[in-house]
């Protein structure tokens, strides 16, 4: 069973992964902490860019020698093929560590992955920890390798006339962009959500055939290596793919105004599309942001 330090870690290790969001697509986003004997983080770690070094093996290169005989608490399995990197559960075993504590088992190990080969090298591996806390990071990596498909994220502006884009240069759009893989845009063109965080890999993407159907361009972009994307535009540029049910989220802004007020124009549309359900809301410097998500009681 997983003691309070582990549990403390993992989440830890779940805060930290999140930095990759937007980065390490096709990768997932992983975080690692190493425990020492005395529950003292000795190392810590996130896998930062696709092609880079994985979580791991950050954490790894952190500890140093106090690797040996550490804990490795870490929120996807390590990985067990060799990349552009080492496989990350042969450094595991190299620098000694005594006991890996993994949220969530890859899928796509097939029962071959790193702990098969952990526990053959003698290490005590505990699995399943926190594992839907671990999916608030991981979950559009692992939702992708059912649908074959990014997720998509579709964030608008509630305003008197429509539902229109957010604007580009607002914080809200920024703090979308740095989660997000690439931006598809109402031409269809795909660009990346924050410059230079994937390289030509998607860019090449940007050639996307006209006149494919939404269902169409979205895998395609899977297949370049996309997981997760934003669509940027209107109620015109969002409804292709909500009529194809390929929006997942969707974050509507509504402008802060006086408390009491009549509206100034009919509501133009309800303020989530149909089938979707309030997931929280909060202030945010201009607006009042609204989550929607699917319902999955539908
Ligand atoms: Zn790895």
């Amino acid at each position: 069973m997983a003691s309070a330090a582990e549990i403390a870690a993992i989440r830890r290790a779940i805060a930290l992964s999140a930095a990759g969001l937007g980065a390490t697509s096709p990768n997932p986003p992983v975080g690692c902490v190493l425990l020492d004997p005395q529950d003292r983080i000795v190392g810590e770690g996130y896998h930062e860019r696709k092609g880079e070094a994985h979580a791991e093996a950050q954490a790894l290169a952190a500890a140093g020698p106090l690797a040996a005989g550490a804990t490795a608490v870490v929120t996807l399995e390590p990985c067990n093929h060799q990349g552009r990197t080492p496989p990350c559960r042969q450094s595991l075993i190299d620098a000694g560590v005594r006991r890996v504590v993994i949220a969530v088992i890859d899928p796509t190990s097939r029962g071959d992955g790193g702990v098969v080969e952990l526990r053959r090298a003698g290490i005590d591996v505990e699995t399943g920890v926190l594992t839907a806390e671990a999916r608030t990071v991981l979950g559009d990596w692992l939702g992708g390798l059912q649908t074959r498909r990014p997720a998509i994220t579709w964030p608008y502006l509630i305003t008197g006339h429509g539902i229109e884009a957010l604007p580009a240069d607002t914080s809200e759009a920024r703090q979308l962009r740095l989660n997000a893989d690439v931006i598809l845009a109402t031409d269809g063109a795909v660009r990346e959500a924050i410059a230079g965080s994937h390289g030509q890999d998607i860019l090449a993407l940007k050639d996307q055939a006209p006149g494919t159907s939404a269902a169409e361009a979205a895998a395609a972009l899977y297949d370049g290596g996309v997981r997760r994307l934003l669509l940027d535009g209107g109620l015109d540029a969002a409804t292709p793919y909500l009529d194809s049910g390929l929006v997942d989220r969707v974050v509507a802004y509504l402008p802060q105004g006086n408390a009491s007020r009549r509206p100034l124009a009919e509501l133009p549309w309800p303020l989530l599309p149909p089938g979707f359900v309030i997931a929280g809301v909060v202030r945010t410097g201009s607006f009042i942001r609204v989550d929607g998500q699917q319902d999955a009681l539908r």
